[in-house]
């Protein structure tokens, strides 16, 4: 079993770090808007061209530069450092730096053509920007999701059909007896980077599927592997991937309202030409920052009440508890996890309910 001191060590290091990134992103963000920074930043891009698109262009890249190279000590740290320290992770510093580089190239791609298909609805639509932009956003979310585990995810990772044919006999039998059909089991090579075990389901419509890191197929009996099975299959019978984009839909909407109503109430006071003045960015960013810090612990909350339901579910659907039981104790001690982290901790940061009350649930389970 793994040690309780040094697990919550793991865990109290691994906030700090993401809250102290979190806080230097505000201060950022406060500091480019309140010393108007983001006017020279813009002034200097509209110094090279008067085309708006191109100009919002080089302004992202600089806004981008900046922000990226402030976060990257807390990034390392939290990333590679923690990580090896507590000797969770597999990889290299080159990996590790490749992967960076890699994320900045996926998540810059599509944060550019965000923010200048934001910028143009703005120009086009002055009125109604906001409503345009959330329906499309929420478009595209659909549209990552059901890519994500063909297109973007194997940039990072290798995933190949589960080749272990009693465990897909297994899958399907519980398919069956559920009345619904997954597309498929893939084996996800983790071991690469990690040393955590991992499971869970991904894609939508044609891409829906259930990946099975290769450290947990490694660790785990056949047995706790259907258990792990049945919870991820939990969560497609009752659809959490379209709930949880359907949160998010919610949310987006809230969002662009607020960032509307941030942008007339506040960007006359900062200096900016109307909305369409992409030297606002900050203040939208600052706007979805705290948005996104106000809902976390609602969000988390609704993830954890999807996560008793994959449990109850997984529990209906094997013949004894035991291997659930067992598999938890396995997640727990190979991802160094905090089996009782402190009840506000759990409320506020936890996307899963503690291993703790997760096996004290399957005790209680009716057999
Ligand atoms: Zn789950």
């Amino acid at each position: 079993m793994e040690d309780p001191a040094r697990a919550k060590n793991y865990h109290k290091t691994g906030r700090i770090l993401s809250v102290a990134g979190y806080l230097l992103d505000l201060a950022l963000l406060l500091v480019l808007l309140f010393t108007g920074w983001t006017i020279v930043l813009r002034r200097l891009a509209m110094h090279y061209t008067l085309r708006p698109w191109l100009a919002l262009l080089i302004y992202l890249f600089l806004f981008g530069l900046i922000t990226q190279l402030a976060g990257l000590p807390f990034d390392f740290l939290r990333g590679y450092w923690l990580e090896h320290r507590y000797e969770l992770s597999n990889q290299t510093l080159v990996g590790w730096a490749l992967d960076q580089v890699k994320g900045l190239a996926v998540g810059g791609t599509l944060g550019v053509l965000a923010m200048e298909f934001l910028y143009a609805a703005i120009r086009y639509w002055p009125q109604s920007w906001w409503v345009v932009c959330a329906v499309v956003f929420m478009g595209f979310f659909v549209l990552l999701a059901n890519l994500a585990p063909v297109i973007i995810l194997p940039i990072f990772f290798k995933f190949r059909p589960l080749e272990n044919s009693a465990l897909v006999e297994r899958l399907l039998a519980l398919s069956r007896r559920a009345g619904t059909r997954v597309r498929g089991v893939f084996e996800w090579k983790l071991s690469e980077k990690s040393k955590k075990a991992n499971a869970a389901l991904m894609g939508l419509g044609n891409t829906r599927r259930i990946v099975l890191s290769d450290t947990l197929l490694a660790q785990f009996q056949e047995d706790e592997i259907e258990a792990v099975l049945a919870h991820e299959l939990g969560h497609h019978v009752h659809r959490h991937i379209l709930q949880m984009i359907t949160l998010q839909g919610v949310a987006t909407f809230l969002g662009f309202y607020l960032i509307r109503r941030a942008l007339e109430l506040l960007g006359p006071h900062f200096g900016f030409q109307g909305a369409a003045d992409f030297a606002n960015l900050p203040l939208l960013a600052l706007v979805t920052t705290v948005l996104s810090l106000l809902i976390l612990p609602a969000v988390n909350s609704y993830s954890r009440a999807m996560e008793r339901q994959a449990d109850a579910y997984a529990l209906r659907a094997i013949p004894s508890r035991a291997p659930f039981v067992s598999s938890m104790e396995k997640l727990a001690e190979l991802n160094l996890a905090e089996r009782q982290p402190h009840p506000w901790i759990e409320f506020i940061f936890h996307s899963h309910p503690s291993i703790q009350k997760r096996i004290a649930f399957a005790q209680k389970f009716p057999a």
